[in-house]
C-alpha cells in the first residue's frame, strides 16, 4: 500500500458498493483519491454478513450496478435472489475489472476527520496512525454496517461461541448437534434459522417483536428472463430508475385501493402475489402504506398463512405480527414458518418471557435458563447513522457531528450537513437510501458527487456546504412526507427504535423518484440550497 499524505481530493471511506463505484467515478474524473475499508476486502455487507442463507430480497437482474453495460451483460447470476457468496464474487469481479484495488487501503478504520477552515480540506485519520489531507471526505460507509450487540446483563460472560449476523466468521461456524440460541426475528434471522435449525441439534428462538414474511421462492434464475432483460437492459434500468423504490418495474403493480375490490377478489390478489414470492405483495393495492384498514387487509392475509403453515395454534399465534405490515422493512424468506414445526426448534416470546440476563451457561428468559452451546445475535444495526458517528468528525468552530445530530440526523438532500462543508454522506439519512434497491440510490449518490466535483473545479471552487434554510427546509419536508405514510407507526430501525437512547425520527425520505429530480434540479441551478466558495 502507499498512502501519499501531501494530499487527495477525496478520500472515500468504505469499499462496499459505494465506496468502490465512488472511486471509479472519482478516478474516471481524473480525482486523486484513496479509499480507507475497515475490513480486509471489498463488498461492504456483502463481506461482513456471512451468515447461512445471508441473500439480497431485490432480484439479482436488478441488485447490480448498471453503470457499464458489458459488465451487466457479461455477468451470470445463477439464482432468482443471489446469494451472500455469488454477491461477494461479483462485487471481487467489479473490483478487479477495473482495476480498483490499488487506490484501497484495507484493514483500515477512519476515526477522526478535522475541517481546516483556512485551507478549506480536511485532515483524516485511521486506526493505523495515518493522517492524509482530502479537500473532500466521501462517506461510503453503509447504512446497516455498524452492528448492534445490546447490552445484556451478563452478556460478556457467556462461556460458549458468540456470534453477531453481521460479523460472521469467513470460515463458518459448524452448528451440528450444538443447543443453539438467536436473539432477533428481523431479516437476518429470519434467513438463518430455517438453515441453522436443520443443522443444528436444537435451536431456541428468542423473539421479541414477531416479523411478516413473505416467501421470496428463490429458484435457479430462468435464462429465457436473463434473455428478456439482456435484450434491453439499459430500458429496465430506466423504468426501474422511474419505481417509487428504484426497482420493481416487473411486478405487477395495481393503481387501485384496497377497497376497489371485494374480499374474495382481494383474497386472490393476495394469494396470486403471495405464490409469485417477493416485496410483489405490497403492490397489491396502491394504499397498503397509506390506510390503516388496507392495511389491515394485506396483514390478516399473512397472519392466515401463519396459522395454516405452523402446526401448533399457540406457536402461531405468536408468530403473528399485530403492527402495520411494511412498516418494517418486510421480510422474505425460504421456510421460514415452516421451521416452527420442527421438533428441535422453540420459540421463546418475549411477551411472556423477556430476556433477563446472560449467564455463563446461556439465556435466561422469563424466569427460565436455555442452556446453550452457541449464541447468535441477529439484533441488526445502528442503521443509518452509526457508520456516519463512528468517525469523530469536527466541522466549523470544532463543532462534532455527534452534537449536530444530538436530536436525530439533519442533513439537506440526505448528501450534506451544515457546519461540514466538503463532506458527503452516500445513502445519507434524509435520502430514499434503504426503501430503494441500495444499488440505484448508490448510483444515483455517487454519480451526483462526482458531477458535484468536477463543476467545483471547472468553477475554481475550493468548498460547498449546505445551507441552514436549505437543510431545515429538507428536515422538514422528509417528515411531511413520511407523516403521510404508516411508515412511522412502529418500532423500526428507520426510526432508530432498536437502538436504546437513539432520537426517534424517521430517518429515509419516502420516493426515490421526485427525490432524483430534486437532486437534479439543484445541480442544474448550479447547487441550489449549498454555499459555493
Ligand atoms: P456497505 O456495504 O455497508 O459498506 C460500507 C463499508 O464501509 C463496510 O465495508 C465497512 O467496513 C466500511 N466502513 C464503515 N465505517 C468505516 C470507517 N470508519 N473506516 C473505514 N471503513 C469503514 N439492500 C438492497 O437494496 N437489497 C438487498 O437485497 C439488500 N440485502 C441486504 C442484506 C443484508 C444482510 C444487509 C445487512 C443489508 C442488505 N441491503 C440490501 C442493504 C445493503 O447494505 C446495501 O444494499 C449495500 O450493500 C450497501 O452498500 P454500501 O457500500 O453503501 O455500504
Ligand atoms: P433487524 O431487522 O433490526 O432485526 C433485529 C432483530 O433483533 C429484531 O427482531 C429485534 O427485535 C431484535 N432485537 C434487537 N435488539 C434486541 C434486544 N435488546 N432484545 C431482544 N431482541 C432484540 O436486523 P436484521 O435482521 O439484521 O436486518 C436489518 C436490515 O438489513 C433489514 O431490515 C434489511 O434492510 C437488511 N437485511 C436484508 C436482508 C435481505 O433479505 N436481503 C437480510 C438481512 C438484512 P425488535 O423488532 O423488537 O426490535
Amino acid at each position: 500500500m502507499s498512502v501519499d499524505d501531501t494530499g487527495y481530493d477525496a478520500v472515500v471511506v468504505g469499499a462496499g458498493f459505494a465506496g468502490l463505484y465512488m472511486l471509479y467515478r472519482l478516478r474516471q474524473a481524473g480525482f486523486r483519491t484513496r479509499v480507507f475499508e475497515a475490513g480486509s476486502g471489498v463488498g461492504g455487507t456483502w463481506y461482513w454478513n456471512r451468515y447461512p442463507g445471508a441473500r439480497c430480497d431485490v432480484e439479482s437482474m436488478e441488485y447490480s450496478y448498471s453503470f457499464c453495460d458489458e459488465l451487466q451483460q457479461e455477468w451470470e447470476w445463477t439464482e432468482r435472489y443471489a446469494g451472500q457468496p455469488e454477491i461477494l464474487r461479483y462485487v471481487n469481479h467489479v473490483a478487479d475489472r477495473f482495476d480498483l484495488r490499488r487506490d484501497i487501503t484495507f484493514d483500515t478504520r477512519v476515526v477522526r476527520a478535522t475541517f481546516d477552515e483556512d485551507a478549506s480540506r480536511w485532515q483524516v485519520e485511521t486506526d493505523t496512525g495515518l493522517v492524509v489531507d482530502a479537500a473532500f471526505v466521501i462517506m461510503a460507509t453503509g447504512c446497516l454496517s455498524s452492528a448492534n450487540l445490546p447490552e445484556f446483563d451478563g452478556r460478556d460472560d457467556f462461556q460458549g461461541e458468540t456470534y453477531h449476523t453481521g460479523r460472521w466468521p469467513h470460515e463458518g461456524v459448524d452448528f451440528a448437534g450444538k443447543r443453539v440460541g438467536i436473539i432477533g426475528t428481523g431479516s437476518s434471522a429470519i434467513q438463518a434459522i430455517p438453515i441453522i435449525a436443520a443443522e443444528a441439534g436444537h435451536l431456541t428462538v428468542f423473539q421479541r417483536t414477531p416479523n411478516y414474511s413473505i416467501p421470496a421462492r428463490n429458484a435457479p434464475i430462468d435464462p429465457d428472463y436473463v434473455r428478456e432483460i439482456k435484450a434491453e437492459y439499459s430500458a429496465f434500468r430506466a423504468r426501474n430508475y422511474r419505481m417509487q423504490a428504484g426497482f420493481g418495474s416487473k411486478i405487477p403493480h395495481n393503481d387501485a385501493p384496497a377497497s376497489s375490490d371485494d374480499p374474495a377478489s382481494r383474497e386472490s390478489n393476495y394469494a396470486v402475489r403471495w405464490e409469485r414470492g417477493g416485496f410483489g405483495y405490497l403492490s397489491a393495492y396502491n394504499d397498503l402504506l397509506r390506510d390503516r384498514d388496507a392495511n389491515e387487509t394485506a396483514a390478516e392475509f399473512v397472519r392466515q398463512r401463519i396459522r395454516g403453515i405452523v402446526d401448533d395454534p399457540d406457536i402461531a399465534e405468536r408468530l403473528c405480527p399485530d403492527n402495520v405490515i411494511g412498516c418494517k422493512r418486510p421480510c422474505l424468506d425460504t421456510g421460514y414458518f415452516e421451521t416452527y414445526n420442527r421438533a428441535n426448534v422453540e420459540l421463546v416470546d418475549a411477551r411472556d418471557a423477556p430476556i433477563e440476563r446472560i449467564t455463563p451457561n446461556g439465556v435466561v428468559a422469563g424466569g427460565r435458563e436455555y442452556v446453550l452451546d452457541c449464541i447468535v445475535f441477529a439484533t441488526g444495526f445502528d442503521a443509518m447513522t452509526g457508520a456516519v458517528l463512528g468517525v469523530d468528525f469536527r466541522g466549523r468552530d470544532g463543532m462534532t457531528l455527534a452534537d449536530k445530530w444530538h436530536a436525530g440526523p439533519r442533513t439537506y438532500l440526505g448528501l450534506g450537513t451544515v457546519g461540514f462543508p466538503n463532506l458527503f454522506l452516500i445513502t445519507g439519512p434524509g435520502s430514499p437510501s434503504v426503501l430503494t434497491n441500495m444499488i440505484v440510490s448508490i448510483e444515483q449518490h455517487a454519480e451526483w458527487i462526482s458531477d458535484c466535483l468536477e463543476y467545483l473545479r471547472a468553477e475554481g471552487l475550493d468548498s460547498i456546504e449546505a445551507t441552514p434554510e436549505a437543510e431545515d427546509a429538507w428536515v422538514e419536508h422528509v417528515n411531511l412526507v413520511a407523516g403521510l405514510t404508516l411508515y412511522p407507526t412502529c418500532n423500526s430501525w428507520y426510526l432508530g427504535k432498536n437502538i436504546p437512547g437513539k432520537p426517534q425520527v424517521f430517518m429515509p425520505l419516502v420516493g426515490f423518484p421526485p427525490y432524483a429530480e430534486k437532486c437534479a434540479t439543484a445541480a442544474a441551478n448550479g447547487y441550489e440550497g449549498f454555499d459555493l466558495a
